[in-house]
């Protein structure tokens, strides 16, 4: 087999090869990005509900001073009716709204705390509203990938045996240039050249559409053992039969 046909083979394959990991692929990368959605939903669902712990941890504190204050209230409403004079009665007065206005203050700020509960609990059930179905989703990403799995997945096997046949049938060197070839077009490491006027010698590559040197043509009719590359794209060049047949008619 020649240089050309070995390669032409590998390149059949490596396209075979990659359409089936191509599928395999998506399905992994869409099963990652739900999984890490799901992730991203459950982390602000933690969040959450730690500031819960914290709000009610506040609301504890606060709700300790209440007791307190309403402890003093009762005491100072004890000094009240035992006050002898004008003079302590007015002053255990004042004390007293004194204490009863930090008590509104207290009740104030617990309320306030309370509804910021009550809107957290609000987005905590959207939240999890929102996680179950993106359960469904990447429960059903990752059925998508396992059925691929199962229809592409001895298929590859296959496949990837038969490239490793072909690979082995390329010398190191050019096997090397066609991998960088493989990798940098997505596979399409090799362009067949295209004829653009027969008449007035005018070649292009398949792949880039660059004009081709007719000097690059006919080293492609003579030399069957070494690479001609496109000069623009730098993909390995290759005569379709119909093409290689034209020029040999000339
Ligand atoms: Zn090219």
């Amino acid at each position: 087999m020649s240089l050309t046909d070995s390669l032409l083979t590998l390149y059949r394959v490596e396209a075979q090869v990659r359409g089936l990991r191509g599928r395999l692929e998506s399905a992994q990368n869409y099963l990652t990005a739900q999984t890490q959605q799901l992730e991203e939903l459950r982390e602000q669902h933690q969040e959450l509900r730690t500031r819960t712990h914290q709000i009610q941890a506040k609301i504890g504190n606060l709700e300790g001073e209440t007791a307190a204050i309403d402890t003093r209230i009762e005491k100072l409403r004890n000094e009240l009716n035992m006050a002898s004079t004008n003079k302590q009665y007015t002053a255990v007065l004042t004390e007293l709204n004194t204490v009863k206005l930090s008590r509104n203050e207290v009740d104030d700020h617990i309320l306030e705390e309370m509804e910021r509960i009550d809107q957290i609990k609000e987005q905590l059930a959207k939240l999890e509203s929102d996680i179950a179905e993106r359960e469904k989703i990447r429960a059903s990403a990752e059925n998508e990938l396992q059925r691929r799995h199962e229809e592409v997945g001895d298929r590859l096997a296959e496949l990837e045996a038969e490239r490793q046949v072909a690979a082995a049938e390329v010398p190191a060197a050019e096997r090397r240039i066609f991998n960088e070839m493989a990798d940098a077009y997505s596979g399409e490491a090799m362009a067949a050249v295209q004829e653009i006027s027969r008449r007035s010698r005018e070649y292009a590559c398949g792949e880039c559409n660059m004009c081709l040197p007719f000097e690059t043509v006919a080293a492609l009719m003579g030399a069957t053992n070494s690479l001609v590359r496109c000069h623009a794209c730098g993909r390995i060049l290759f005569l379709q039969d119909e093409t290689r047949g034209a020029l040999a008619k000339r």
